[in-house]
């Protein structure tokens, strides 16, 4: 049986009761805004942008692994809506609010 445990409070998710989410984090770099210069936006080229965006998202997958990045937690369910108010954990006034409870 495998055991799962809240990847952010430790809680033991295994019993049939406890509810699981998942939360799967994808991180790699982003087009080279480079690239794109001015004549590119414009409207005509349009199609040519989407097109060199779409590629170098592609690219970055498939040639530079060390960029790209795939996280996977388990959380139980208040962690889970803790993660959907502030998925970066950007407002610690937020934080210090919590551990008053
Ligand atoms: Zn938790």
């Amino acid at each position: 049986m495998i055991h799962f445990t809240c990847d952010m409070c430790g809680k033991d998710l295994s019993s049939k009761e406890s509810q699981r989410f998942i939360v799967k984090i994808t991180a790699y770099a982003g087009h080279d805004c480079d690239h794109i210069g001015e004549a590119d936006l414009d409207e005509d080229h349009m199609e040519t942008v989407a097109e060199l965006i779409r590629r170098g998202e592609t690219q970055d997958h498939t040639e530079d692994p060390g960029r790209f990045k795939g996280f996977r937690y388990d959380l139980c369910c208040s962690c889970h809506r803790r993660f959907l108010e502030d998925p970066l954990n950007r407002d610690p006034l937020r934080l210090l609010n919590f551990s008053k409870n």
